[in-house]
């Protein structure tokens, strides 16, 4: 087998072996003239940057069933679409998101542009995503080229160069093998093959469609690649989230600026992120350190969160914030690092 069989491999295998995702078409359905909603699977390419499969299902399905279209979407309050992203992370993609949505609607009277060139002006759609909406939405032979990709090109043709710097080469070896024919189902067949069969750490060669045009296979270097340019180890920053209720159960809650990091999500007040913060409290109060700190990793920065709570009396007025009536607060509404100081808190400041 040489490679020149990879594309028609990888396609069989996908007809048999597609996985069921709620904004896929089966090979099958779409072999009998089903065409995917381009909404849908626009939606699902935006949650997935950055995140599993497993993790985006429930997301998708609750977007498709709070705004079943674009035009729904668009017309959304954005507190509302930024709760309901809230946990899956990266907040910029969620308000991206709704820019892409209501520049569908206003510009384009609502229905997706088709072409690679056309998408990719679209906020928040780089040129992976272009490439896999073309492709997979409306079957035009773009080639996409995320990490599984890369991984099975750089294992394809034993090919040791480091990634990132390795990007344009991986990108030249996927091009030959995008199909002309089925370039929707290719791309999401060589997307699976990476994600089950040709995986990090385990790759399972004996299963593997295309094992007989595999150089590292051959060489068993499989496991090594793709070579990856060692990360600079990430910073620690330090920080404090101010947790507090009033008399009557209200937390106090704020809405981070629209620019910088969870911008536009809701949250604890807190100082700024850094080496040294200085304090920020919204109001004088007798605030009380936890013993353990709120810990999570962003991309470029690992975060310790000290967490202080207060109760403060009803006549609280604090220079920053809101009080939202404990009827009305939801933790699953805030973002990930935001519930875990939560959860740290809410014992402490839990009503009797
Ligand atoms: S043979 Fe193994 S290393 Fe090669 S593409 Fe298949 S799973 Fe990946």
């Amino acid at each position: 087998m040489g490679k020149t069989t990879v594309t028609s491999a990888l396609l069989d295998w996908y007809d048999v072996h597609a996985r069921d995702m709620p904004w896929r078409v089966m090979p099958a359905d779409r072999k009998a003239g089903v065409r995917p909603d381009p909404y849908a699977v626009w939606l699902s390419e935006v949650m997935l940057q950055q995140t599993t499969v497993a993790a985006v299902r429930d997301y998708h399905r609750k977007f498709t069933a709070i705004w079943p279209t674009v035009a729904d979407l668009a017309a959304a309050e954005d507190a509302d679409v930024m709760a309901a992203w809230a946990g899956l992370g990266y907040y910029a993609r969620a308000r991206n998101l709704l820019k892409c949505a209501r520049v569908v609607l206003a510009d384009h009277g609502g229905v997706f542009p088709q072409t690679y060139d056309e998408l990719i002006t679209l906020p928040g759609i780089g040129p992976y995503t272009a490439a896999a909406i073309s492709a997979i939405a409306f079957d035009q032979p773009s080639t996409v080229l995320d990490g599984n990709v890369e991984r099975v090109m750089a294992r394809l043709y034993d090919d040791h160069t480091p990634l990132p710097a390795a990007k344009p080469v991986f990108m030249t070896y996927a091009e030959r093998h995008t199909s002309q024919n089925r370039p929707g189902d290719y791309a999401q067949a060589v997307m699976d093959l990476g994600a089950t069969i040709c995986t990090p750490k385990n790759p399972a060669c004996g299963i593997c469609p295309v094992r007989p045009a595999c150089d590292a296979q051959s060489a068993g270097t499989q496991t090594t690649l793709p070579k990856k340019t060692p990360k600079k180890p990430k910073p620690t920053r330090h920080g404090t989230a101010y947790i507090a209720r009033r008399a009557d159960g209200a937390w106090l809650l704020e809405t981070r600026p629209d620019k910088g990091l969870l911008g536009g999500m809701l949250g604890w007040p807190t100082t700024e992120w850094g080496d040294d913060p200085a304090p920020a409290a919204p109001c004088d109060a007798p605030w009380d350190t936890l013993n353990e700190p709120a810990r999570h990793t962003f991309t470029h920065f690992h975060l310790i969160l000290t967490v202080q709570t207060a109760w403060l009396p009803q006549d609280a007025a604090p220079a920053r914030g809101n009080f939202v009536a404990a009827a009305d607060f939801a933790p699953s509404a805030l973002p990930t690092v935001m519930q875990k100081a939560y959860t740290l808190a809410a014992a402490t400041l839990r009503q009797v």
